[in-house]
């Protein structure tokens, strides 16, 4: 960081000040950190945006300095200037990097008067969120904030420098448009100039990116901000950022290989070493091995089929789940993992059954293989040392065993996963592929995009170059070319190689049911670029917040978000959403509906 442009207000950094300026005359400025008060002088941490340097203020040599001094207290804005001279021995502060030094005050001027805080801005003591939100702009003044947006702004730096170089054009995309299906519900602006129609805020810059591969840019990238109106559980926010990418004349090889060497430019800048390449696994080993397509490896205890164990087996439970069509399933917790008693197994099982699961079966593998479990009296003893082998358990293992259709005991299984997991250590980064195409949504009785209706189907049997005809097929059969990238568990990033055929791109809207007349509606424009030649492109796009939190440590993206919104969606910074006066709503053809009246006007 260069030094600052000299002023009357200051001429170095604080945080930047080292022996090797001692003897110089120095201006900072900034914030009372913290003031001590030690009869006769008095200490001040002065706070700027590089960090910490103490000042000090002696009766003797600076009368009108110190007294003025007294009356200073936290958070108010100070310039002072001195000479800058080295503590003495037994002073240094080895915790601080300005802790050799100090600031000897010949003169301080206060530039602004605060208030006292509603909470210590010199300390990372836990503090009410809504409190937090509501003076964002002193809890951003911590110095655990500053890091992590910090940390946000490398992140960001490097991939603009990584993309530069191979390329890519950052390009804007609207933010009043039409809707664009993530599978979320829209935020919606009314037309004040055509009363009557809506824009809405875009879910992800999708369709316009797809154009921009039309348009023949062939390497696109935006950090860019998207809107899904979603109930905010789950660690989500209705605007949040991400890194979106497209590629042309490109397979999953080229996108996979360019996002493993990227990761590891921005896991760089947040300090995280990444080996290359990541692995990869499909859809269906995490879901039989993890019970989820997010698995986070870490904690190892991988979930194992048990069919074969208890193929012939008479205990009921076990013979009716895969009599019925389902599985028996299930992992082993390895001694010494952390106590697993009576009391916790019963909660687990009441956490299976939450879960959908009929019920859990645990066992405790004893020295000699037998089963210390409720159901050993049912099993036999080549039964319990197959389903040992599988598990690969041996005597102090915990097993937890669900019997169940297969997305049931994935489900439950993955979740008790991570419910008797340790800590994880470190992180852990790979890519999940080979999706299928669709999901069957059972209350709508339709089929749902696993990804989005943009993505490229792979016919059963036929591969890359699947064309219209080859979709004649069960859609449930059909497999994507989509590909995520999950880290500790989380999905960060996402994407596709996408159709570039309109044949193709109909027949998936005909596979999710939407009329040809609604289709050529809500993406005739689509339709018709894909007609005027398409490359063949793909794409992605990284959660940049969650990025950013995972690298920063922190277990909510609002830590890494400047100005989030709280589980309810409000801001109680500016207090958005609030409401609007009757004379707005007028102009813009909007009647408040009943139950939640606009404010009269003035
Ligand atoms: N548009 C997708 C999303 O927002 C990402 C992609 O397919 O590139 O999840």
């Amino acid at each position: 960081m260069k030094p600052p442009r000299p002023n009357r207000l200051r001429d170095t950094w604080a945080g930047t000040t080292r022996p090797d300026r001692v003897g110089e005359r120095l201006r900072v400025a900034g914030w009372v950190h913290r003031r001590r008060d030690h009869g006769g002088l008095i200490f001040i941490d002065l706070r700027d945006r590089t960090g910490l340097l103490q000042l000090v203020f002696r009766p003797e040599e600076a009368p009108e300095a110190h007294a003025a001094a007294e009356a200073l207290r936290p958070e108010h804005v100070i310039s002072a200037g001195g000479e800058l001279v080295r503590r003495a021995e037994g002073t240094i502060n080895p915790n601080l990097p300005t802790g050799e030094v100090e600031l000897n005050v010949a003169a301080v001027e206060q530039l602004a008067d605060a208030e006292t805080p509603p909470f210590a801005v010199d300390d990372d003591a836990a503090v009410d969120e809504v409190l937090r939100l509501r003076y964002r702009y002193l809890d951003l003044r911590r110095e655990h904030m500053r890091e992590a947006f910090e940390l946000r702004h490398r992140v960001v730096q490097a991939i603009h420098r990584q993309l530069d170089e191979r390329g890519f054009l950052e390009l804007e995309t609207p933010m009043l448009t039409r809707s664009t299906p993530e599978g979320a519900r829209d935020f919606l602006v009314p037309s004040r100039m055509q009363p009557g129609d809506w824009y809405a805020l875009p879910q992800s810059p999708q369709l316009f990116k797809q154009l921009f591969m039309i348009a023949g840019f062939e390497r696109y990238y935006q950090v860019v901000r998207c809107f899904r109106d979603e109930d905010l559980r789950a660690d989500r926010q209705p605007e949040f950022t991400q890194l979106d990418m497209e590629l042309s004349f490109v397979d999953e090889e080229d996108v996979i290989e360019l996002c493993d060497e990227l990761l590891r430019e921005l896991l760089a800048a947040g300090g995280v070493e990444l080996e290359l390449p990541l692995d990869r696994i499909t859809y269906d080993e995490a879901m039989l091995r993890y019970g989820t397509d997010r698995p986070d490896r870490r904690p190892g205890m991988e979930i194992a089929d048990l069919g074969a164990a208890f193929a012939s087996s008479e205990f009921r439970v076990f013979a009716g789940a895969l009599g019925g069509g389902g599985v028996v399933r299930g992992f082993r917790v390895p001694a010494g993992t952390g106590e697993l008693p009576r009391r916790r197994l019963d909660e687990l099982t009441e956490q299976a059954r939450g879960l959908g699961a009929k019920g859990l079966v645990w066992a405790v593998v004893e020295e000699d293989g037998g089963w210390r479990s409720p159901v050993a009296k049912f099993l036999s003893e080549d039964e319990m040392s197959a389903a040992a082998r599988a598990l690969e358990a041996g005597p102090g293992d915990t097993l937890l065993i669900v019997a169940d259709a297969a997305p049931v005991a994935a489900r439950v299984l993955g979740e008790l996963r991570l419910a008797v997991a340790p800590p994880p250590i470190g992180h852990d980064l790979l890519w999940v592929v080979d999706f299928p195409m669709f999901e069957w949504n059972d209350d709508e009785r339709r089929w749902d995009a696993l990804h989005h209706p943009f993505t490229a189907p792979v016919a059963p049997g036929v591969g890359l170059d699947t064309t219209a005809a080859d979709l004649d097929s069960d859609p449930g059969a059909w497999r994507s070319r989509a590909y995520d990238v999950v880290m500790d568990g989380l999905e960060i990033g996402g994407g596709s190689i996408r159709i570039n055929r309109p044949e193709v791109q109909r027949k998936v809207f005909d596979a999710l049911g939407l009329p040809a007349e609604e289709a050529e509606a809500r993406f005739g424009f689509l339709l018709d670029a894909l007609r005027y030649g398409a490359p063949p492109h793909g794409g992605i796009a990284f959660g940049l917040d969650r990025l950013c939190a995972l690298l920063a440590g922190r277990d909510s993206i609002r830590e890494v978000i400047a100005f989030p919104k709280t589980a309810s969606g409000a801001d109680p910074l500016t207090g958005a959403p609030a409401p609007v006066d009757a004379r707005q709503l007028r102009e813009l053809g909007v009647r408040a509906a009943g139950g939640a009246p606009a404010t009269p006007s003035p």
